[in-house]
């Protein structure tokens, strides 16, 4: 095993960088390195909720058009609190034919792989810009991405915005170039409390989220049995929009009627359609309900929709010289649609088409004792180098 790859690999998985804590130090410790094989670095800095964070930018070769960006998240989800755990998250650990840590497979050591690459790149040899893109916040919405999309051209100085994007995402080197979004939104229904023995002169906020579920629920199983027939080879498990209901929070005491529900949904639209669409049919929904709970009570609830967190899906161009090269090394010869969402859809956004194709496995993203395998940890480097050679030091594609 490379020991240089081990170095980069074993310090970026030692930083904690859940996504709620600050990444500043790993992102100042790869930029330091990047900076030290030739690379222009720059990292640019914004403050969420009172922490630190950073997105890194570093680029070589000449301001031609037709550069390659690769990228991915420099943060993790947690790790305490998840049951499972039986080593240290934050330690790199070698044993056997897997690699252990948090954020080995989603997705550290892509990024160690490519600072791997860039220390033996010859860069006299670039014809095309090559641009790293090590983002924040992906998993709590790709929010880094979307802060680094409207400065990115400044941000490139006079390197022309390449217009293809390989994000190292776990796929076990399948290459996806589409995927669906994400949308996250809270119910609140607010009731009239009181005493449980008089039900009938409050509403009951329980009571009436029931009622909310029930009503997404029937619209969750009209999706499911109206398939999209464009998308059912890209997403064979379920070519329709999915909904989830991942939160719920209600009530004071048994004895007292509930005053306050909320519940929070999320859902993951289809490619191509509007990724608000679901949200405004479950609005129009709910907002037809009769809001009464089931106490013979007149009153009616009120409810409240918050404002959505939508991660956009992504419909990149197929048949582009990254997919050429992503199939030669990938050995793939098929592109489909990823089951997870990724900083792409911002991408997209700015004009740029992702594939998303990378070392991890997903089955192990967002696991306890989450692992790599090490056949992929070692030789993910080579596969970096090649794809590089072939779109940024070819003279033509
Ligand atoms: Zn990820």
């Amino acid at each position: 095993m490379g020991d240089y790859l081990q170095e980069i690999a074993s310090r970026l998985v030692g930083y904690d960088t859940v996504s709620q804590k600050s990444n500043v130090e790993a992102m100042a410790y790869l930029g330091n390195h990047l900076e030290e094989h030739g690379f222009r670095v720059t990292l640019q800095r914004a403050e969420v909720a009172g922490v630190p964070k950073a997105n890194l930018i570093a680029f070589a070769g000449p301001p031609e058009p037709d550069g390659l960006i690769l990228s991915g998240h420099v943060d993790t989800v947690p790790f305490l609190d998840q049951p499972g755990w039986t080593r240290d998250p934050l330690t790199l650990g070698v044993e056997d034919d897997r690699v252990y840590g948090r954020g080995t497979s989603d997705m550290k050591i892509f990024l160690a792989q490519c600072v791997d690459a860039a220390a033996v790149l010859d860069l006299r040899r670039l014809t095309r810009p090559v641009v790293f893109l090590f983002t924040a916040d992906e998993e709590v919405g790709c929010l880094g991405a979307e802060r680094l999309m409207p400065e990115l051209s400044d941000l490139l100085g006079n390197i022309p915005k390449p217009r293809l994007a390989w994000i190292g995402e776990p796929t076990s080197y399948k290459v996806f170039h589409t995927h669906k979004g994400v949308a996250v939104f809270s119910i609140s229904v607010r009731g009239m409390g009181g005493h449980s023995s008089t039900p009938e002169t409050g509403v009951n906020a329980i009571a009436v989220v029931a009622k909310v579920i029930n009503t997404i629920g029937q619209y969750q199983a009209e999706l499911r049995a109206a398939p999209s027939a464009e998308f059912a080879e890209l997403f064979p498990d379920s070519p329709y929009p999915t909904l989830n209901f991942g939160l719920v929070r209600g009530g004071t005491a048994g004895n007292m009627i509930a005053e306050q529900c909320t519940i929070q949904v999320s859902y993951r639209p289809l490619p191509k359609a509007d990724p608000l669409d679901c949200l405004h049919e479950i609005t129009r929904r709910v907002q037809a309900l009769d809001l009464v709970d089931f106490s013979g009570s007149s009153h009616q609830a009120s409810v409240e929709f918050s404002k959505p967190l939508v991660v956009p899906p992504l419909f990149s161009p197929r048949e582009t010289p990254l997919e050429g090269a992503l199939f030669d090394v990938a050995d793939q010869q098929t592109s489909g649609g990823a089951p997870f969402a990724t900083d792409g859809c911002q991408f997209a956004s700015g004009g740029i088409a992702s594939l998303i194709c990378g070392p991890g496995d997903l089955d192990q993203a967002h696991q306890p004792n989450e692992s790599i395998r090490r056949e992929t940890f070692e030789n993910g480097t080579s596969r970096i180098l090649s794809v590089i050679e072939k779109l940024c030091m070819a003279e033509q594609f």
